[in-house]
């Protein structure tokens, strides 16, 4: 389930001086990364901030009655040039980083934080606001949507407070973010310091022979002999899955789970959670909520925690009753090979991958001829946008990226004009985090006339010179992902550059990327994209009946590994500031007792992340809202099957201009310029319903 990374809704942002502030830009808003150095991108956000913050005290002191114009629309104007400048930064921080990049970035997040607080703390700002509102007759409902979550923002960000608390406020905001940087950075370490050296050649025996070499090839890189498996994922390895050595498995399994726990001191990341554990409640208390969670959850479309845990505690017992039976399965399987073997988690994929190509003939690696990247892109993720929006691409060569295998293309309309530019970073580097998460580098408004520009970055293994890239389905799958948030943003059509796009709640905002995945099995768009790369061959159909019919297989194993992981991180941000442990033994022993009392714990099933690598949680973005990915899917789940019924014509499964039309004009295009969930109401004509996703996860019935 991968991560993507959106602009904070509201967060304001730029700017009265481009000569000082903007960073070069070329055709469409595209950086100039080429031009770009640490020093400039710093140098280019704090003048940008700067120049933000004159106009932020112009709008506070304007002695004219606030007006939309003389108020709203200059706030928003204002956020263009910090926006390019730190976006930019984050890409090369987040995908191509060095050292300097690094320090640039972790210099500059705590003031990030300090520059918005400048703003939401402003009670000249917050007043004006409020006039503006009040005084407004019958205003334009977009306008009226941004002051209200203006007005909320500011509340949330502690406009109530008085002096003393603002103070302490700011420190706390401060001190949260340079921790969560320094989260993100050691998990980011630590999964260079799990890389596991094998030197004894009989735990290679096995395994694919493009994957020894690969190992290899990582053991010269790093200047040392034998094999080195190192961490592609910030999740389980794909090592495990494919090696039948146990003792392999096992030793880059316990190489993962231990992460973040001490073992290598640079990457020990518990003295970081509990101190964001204790900022972050300290900060929901003083903000009037009982905990960090409640805070989140009420700025979602969740509202409260007790909905949350109440989803949460629905999904729990069914998952885990089919783990266990999943896990019986492979006992027996286990129990083929070694009849005294007792299941551990490091046989869970080895063993499921078995039992699966077993139970359904599927066999991955000979998928994998069949899904090659460019065709994958063009013929079915580009092909799909076609198709349901109208929406064509043309690769710009001209225009360069920030690395070696970054492309850039030019989004058409179906009118003709222009949408914006789509960069794909698909391939893993170093200095590149691990997972798979889109991002923009612009604001795409009507008021600013600014076009999208969206990055999608996975973590493909680059070939060897010469070679196809040759994707899993799971790659696959996470490229439609990605794109879904991409078009999220390339269909926005707002007026206001806050409300654009992805700037949803978090607990809604994969909802589109789900859904977009569906179209990665559609049959023409399969049948467009999965040809052998050699031979152009359609992939034969008893290998996509295979896949088709194994995907429902695992879904025990993947529901729980998930919820375990949305449940810890609910546990750790329910937690009164005083109850936070304070000692770093005690992390290993709070998350043990945690999934035991949400009723999850599985040895043979750990959660997806556990706490001192679950970036999600601590490194700044997810925290406490990790359960949204299950929460959105609840409607996508819906509304794949509005696709697929109401939306269908004919046999062609919703793949049509009229259905992806709808979507885009009740939906997509919105962004966040209504509540979210409005938009769904005018989509589904109701609210949305659990079913499709209880059905599409099996927790229904007896499991
Ligand atoms: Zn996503």
């Amino acid at each position: 389930m991968p991560g993507m990374e959106t602009s904070t809704a509201g967060s304001p942002t730029p700017t009265t001086d481009p000569g000082a502030a903007a960073i070069p830009l070329l055709d469409a808003g595209l950086p100039d990364f080429p031009a770009l150095t640490p020093e400039r991108l710093r140098d280019a956000v704090l003048a940008a901030t700067a120049a933000q913050r004159a106009v932020w005290d112009e709008v506070a002191t304007d002695p004219e009655p606030p007006t939309v114009a003389n108020t709203l629309d200059r706030i928003e104007a204002a956020r263009a040039d910090v926006r390019h400048a730190f976006w930019a930064l984050y890409t090369l921080a987040g995908s191509a980083a060095d050292d300097a990049t690094r320090a640039a970035e972790s210099e500059l997040a705590p003031m990030m934080a300090a520059h918005r607080d400048a703003f939401y703390l402003d009670k000249r700002l917050y007043e004006r606001l409020r006039t503006l509102r009040d005084g407004l007759v019958d205003p334009d409902p977009e306008v009226a949507w941004l002051l209200h979550r203006y007005l909320e923002d500011f509340e949330r960000a502690g406009i109530a407070l008085d002096d003393a608390e603002a103070a302490r406020l700011r420190e706390l905001n401060t001190a949260i973010s340079a921790a969560q940087t320094e989260f993100a950075q050691r998990a980011a370490a630590g999964m260079a310091a799990a890389a596991v050296h094998v030197e004894d050649e009989r735990l290679l025996a096995g395994l694919p022979a493009e994957t020894v070499s690969g190992l290899r090839r990582s053991a010269a890189d790093r200047g040392t002999d034998g094999a080195l498996v190192t961490f592609i994922l910030p999740t389980a390895q794909p090592i495990v899955t494919q090696s039948p050595s146990r003792e392999l498995r096992e030793r880059v399994h316990r190489a993962s789970v231990a992460r973040g726990f001490g073992v290598d001191p640079a990457s020990d990341t518990r003295e970081l959670v509990l101190r964001l554990a204790r900022l972050r409640a300290e900060r929901a208390v003083m903000l009037g909520h009982p905990h960090h969670a409640a805070y989140v959850a009420a700025g979602g479309t969740a509202r409260s925690t007790d909905a949350v845990a109440g989803m949460l505690a629905q999904l729990a017992g069914p998952a885990v009753r089919n783990a266990h039976a999943e896990a019986d399965e492979l006992q027996q399987a286990l129990t083929r090979d070694d009849p005294d073997a007792t299941l551990q988690p490091w046989d869970w994929g080895y063993y499921a991958d078995r039992v699966r190509s077993e139970t359904y003939q599927v066999d991955e690696a000979a998928l994998r001829p069949y899904l090659e990247l460019d065709n994958v892109l063009l013929r079915g993720v580009f092909l799909a946008a076609e198709r349901l929006y109208g929406l064509t691409f043309a690769e710009r060569p001209d225009l360069p990226g920030y690395a070696d295998g970054v492309r850039v293309f030019e989004v058409t309309r179906p009118d003709g004009s222009r949408g914006g530019l789509f960069v794909a970073d698909y391939y893993a580097r170093e200095g590149k985090r691990g997972g798979a998460w889109m991002h923009q580098l612009t604001e795409p408004s009507r008021l600013t006339g600014e076009l999208p520009v969206v990055v999608n970055n996975l973590n493909v293994t680059r070939p060897a010179p010469g070679e196809p890239t040759l994707l899993t389905w799971d790659e696959v799958t996470t490229a439609f992902h990605e794109f879904g948030h991409a078009l999220h943003a390339l269909l926005s059509d707002v007026h206001y550059p806050s409300l654009s796009g992805t700037a949803v709640p978090r607990d809604f905002v994969e909802y589109p990327s789900q859904v977009n995945e569906m179209w990665a099995w559609h049959p023409e768009i399969l049948a467009s994209y999965a040809r052998h790369h050699e031979t152009g061959e359609p992939m034969p159909a008893h290998l996509l009946d295979a896949l088709r019919e194994s995907q429902a297989y695992g879904e025990g194993f993947r529901t729980t590994e998930f919820l375990a992981a949305a449940l810890l991180d609910q546990a750790w941000h329910t937690l009164a500031p005083d109850e936070v442990p304070t000692d770093v033994a005690d992390v290993e022993a709070f998350e043990a007792r945690a999934l035991a009392e949400a009723g999850v714990a599985m040895e043979t099933v750990p959660p997806r992340y556990r706490t001192t690598y679950f970036n999600h949680a601590f490194g700044g973005g997810y925290d406490a809202g990790y359960y949204s990915y299950i929460w959105s899917e609840v409607l996508d789940a819906d509304t794949v099957e509005w696709f697929r019924t109401e939306a269908a014509q004919g046999d062609d499964g919703g793949l049509n201009r009229q259905a992806g039309d709808r979507f885009r004009d009740a939906l997509l295009s919105r962004g966040h310029s209504r509540d979210p969930l409005a938009s769904y109401r005018e989509l589904r004509g109701r609210d949305a319903d659990i079913g499709p996703l209880l059905r599409r996860r099996r927790l229904t019935g007896e499991g």
